[in-house]
């Protein structure tokens, strides 16, 4: 089978049937749109190769549901075009509709992946589920996937990479499923959980995460338990970050409002190592009680991190142990993209 690398960069794929959802996911995952106003977009009708401005890049392909790309004598595609890079293909199901054509069109799709592209990860978004109760919820997505893994035993198919995940774009878990999503595809994630696990204990933060900006979607996060509330705040936090440097811009801070800030240790003869010029902020949540901090990493990234209350008082020992993180994380995405390993499946990042 092909192995994916080089040509292009990573990339994910968006599949369904008409009205799923393909343009809406998109639109307000990767261009901001609010989820209202996805009433008023047209359905995919063609493929579309959607640029992003990303860390790692990648394009979402949006593919019309109607056409089915494996049997139809209209249409010839060129399969290693489409599948011949990707790293996960995202198919989407719309769970307030009847779902049982869309299982089955995707089962042929898996099929057919799992003989020329084993390698791609197949990534179910059960979606539309705001309006759901839990119980029903967690209904369709055991049948959904019974169903699915019936059919590939039948056929002799063990093991493919089949993942669920319930979906909606009108609160969190839609950037939620998509972090997890490219988690799987960033080679040597352990190492950054590590350092950002490291972080926590050091910093005695509850919870840190890497953010890629633009997107909301976290490229990693420590090992605590994953915390959807804690997840919520930090994305928010990013918007408003974001949102004030729109308006106001970002500037490198003089040295005179550094020392302000910051004072010792920074005058303790370290500051020549660890220069902080990027973009940072703090704050307090009022009605947590726990500050909150961002720090950018680079044009993509960001580090937000929840702190333990009371913990604004050691800011400076806060604040140097980010910077060594930092530097940390810069470093590693640097390694990471100028040697990547043969074989994995996202072989540029
Ligand atoms: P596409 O044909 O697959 O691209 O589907 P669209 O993106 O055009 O979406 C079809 C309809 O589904 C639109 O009216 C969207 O507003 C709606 N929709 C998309 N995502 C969600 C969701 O998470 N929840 C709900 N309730 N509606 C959604």
């Amino acid at each position: 089978s092909p192995v994916p690398q080089t040509k292009g960069k990573p990339r994910l794929l968006l599949m369904g049937q008409r009205r799923s959802g393909k343009s809406s996911i998109s639109s307000v995952v990767f261009h901001k749109l609010p989820p209202q106003e996805t009433l008023f977009l047209e359905s995919t009708a063609r493929i579309q190769k959607d640029s992003l401005n990303s860390f790692m890049d990648f394009q979402v392909w949006d593919f019309p549901g109607q056409i089915d790309i494996f049997d139809n004598p209209n249409f010839t595609f060129d399969m290693d075009a489409i599948f011949g890079e990707i790293g996960a293909l995202i198919w989407v199901i719309d769970a307030q509709d009847d779902y049982l054509e869309a299982v089955a069109r995707l089962n042929n799709t898996i099929l057919h992946l799992q003989r020329g592209y084993p390698h791609i990860n197949i990534e179910v978004f059960i979606h539309k589920v705001d309006g759901l109760s839990d119980d029903y919820k967690l209904d369709i997505q055991r049948d959904v996937t019974i169903r699915i893994q019936d059919e590939l035993s039948d056929q002799g198919v063990e093991n493919a990479p089949v993942n669920f995940h319930l979906t909606s774009i009108y609160n969190h878990s839609i950037f939620e499923a998509f972090s997890k999503v490219i988690q799987k595809l960033i080679p040597r994630l352990g190492q950054l959980e590590a350092m950002l696990t490291n972080l926590c204990r050091t910093c005695r933060f509850e919870k840190a995460y890497l953010f890629d900006v633009n997107t909301k979607i976290y490229i990693a996060t420590d090992n605590t338990p994953e915390d959807m509330a804690s997840y919520e705040i930090c994305s928010d936090y990013v918007d408003v970050i974001i949102d004030f440097t729109e308006v106001y811009g970002s500037w490198k801070r003089p040295d005179e409002w550094r020392d302000k800030v910051e004072a010792a240790p920074w005058k303790q003869g370290i500051e020549s190592q660890i220069a902080c010029e990027w973009a940072e902020s703090g704050m307090v949540l009022a009605d947590q009680q726990r500050p909150i901090m961002l720090r950018e990493v680079d044009r993509f990234l960001a580090l937000v991190a929840i702190m333990k209350e009371g913990s604004y008082d050691k800011m400076p020992q806060v604040n140097m142990n980010v910077d060594v993180v930092v530097k940390g994380l810069i470093e590693f995405f640097e390694i990471t993209k100028t040697k990547a390993t043969p074989g994995v499946v996202v072989g540029a990042l």
